[in-house]
């Protein structure tokens, strides 16, 4: 073969090669994305697979940042801080984005008779966990929060999207459900992208989309308590579906020995003590499995038990203070 044949098959093969190896680097983006980002106060990893993989968790991520300003009680530009300056002096419209996690909200007490209760605030306020120097509020601050609670004093008026508090200083802090929201927003916007394998874990808040790409179910693990992150009392098998755990262990402080958390009973006014470590609940709505595993935790093994014929397809972990693991 003559040199001038020999070059030209060699930049042939080099091309041949270039472009088979660029077309198999485009195919692998495209095939897994993972990223990690801080938002909602938590760390937030996402994994996903498939074609726009990547554009398909940008676009997730997007959403959870806009979700945690839009439902902030700190945000002045969110409805919900709104609702809070000025919804005890006259009803305020709100979108139907807002009117709807409201409404949920309030059903969801009533079916657990007012254990989840998004009225809390006052509460959660006088408690202030997350302060760095947190202290112990004294029976008057706690006697007056409770006064100013109760989700029955939550007026909707669906035709009219307003919402109205019945009582002077009620606040609203959707803390409990937020994450489940943005959860079940990723869930929705990774179908919408024909994902059909992808995992969103919003600090313990997971929605599990689809299969592993091997087909094998997601193995959750559910936080072992007071334990480094990523030790886990139990593996769970999902597949479309949102498994949320509660616990003490999430934000506390400490007093003497004694732990004061962030999961507050509306009836006592004081951090719930149920006997129980923390509650998972998984169901394929996270909201729900939000509120729910908020609930659970103050209600405690016995009164949870119930939640299971209200509410189908539901599935509730709880770790009891002694480490016992009863499933319902
Ligand atoms: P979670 O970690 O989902 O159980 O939610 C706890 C957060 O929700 C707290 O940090 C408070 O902001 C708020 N919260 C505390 N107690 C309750 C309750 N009983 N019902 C509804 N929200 C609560
Ligand atoms: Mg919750």
């Amino acid at each position: 073969m003559c040199k001038k044949k020999v070059i030209k098959l060699a930049a042939v093969l080099v091309l041949f090669v270039s472009v088979t190896l660029s077309i198999w680097i485009c195919k692998n983006n495209n095939a897994h994305y993972e990223c990690t980002e801080y938002a909602m106060n938590t760390v937030i990893h996402i994994s996903a697979s498939g074609k726009n993989a990547q554009r398909a968790a940008e676009e997730v991520t997007e959403e959870i940042r806009k979700i945690d300003s839009r439902m902030s009680a700190h945000s002045k530009k969110s409805e919900i801080y709104q609702l809070n300056l000025r919804a005890s002096k006259e009803p305020l419209k709100v979108s139907d984005e807002v009117f709807s996690l409201i409404k949920k909200s309030v059903y969801i007490s009533e079916k657990t008779n007012g254990a989840f209760d998004i009225t809390v605030k006052p509460l959660a306020d006088v408690w202030n966990i997350t302060s760095e120097n947190p202290s112990l509020p004294s029976d008057e601050q706690i006697s007056d929060a409770l006064s100013k609670i109760g989700f029955r004093n939550i007026i909707l008026d669906e035709k009219n999207k307003t919402v109205f508090f019945a009582r002077e200083g009620m606040s609203l802090d959707l803390g409990a459900i937020t994450k489940g929201y943005a959860a079940d927003r990723a869930a929705e916007i990774f179908k919408k992208h024909n994902i059909k394998s992808a995992l969103v874990d919003l600090g313990g808040n997971i929605y599990a989309v689809g299969k592993k790409t091997d087909g094998s179910k997601w193995k959750i693990g559910i936080q072992a308590p007071f334990k480094k992150r990523g030790e886990y009392f139990k593996l769970y098998p999902a597949e479309d579906t949102s498994i949320v755990t509660s616990g003490a262990y999430e934000r506390y402080f400490e007093i003497n020995g004694k732990i004061y958390h962030h999961i507050l009973d509306p009836k006592t006014g004081y951090p719930a003590q149920s006997g129980i470590q923390s509650a998972t609940v998984v169901c394929k709505n996270s909201v729900l499995a939000d509120a729910l595993s908020t609930a659970v935790y103050v209600l405690g093994k016995e009164e949870s038990k119930s939640l299971t014929d209200i509410f189908d397809g539901i599935h509730i972990i709880i770790l009891t203070d002694s480490g016992e693991i009863i499933e319902y």
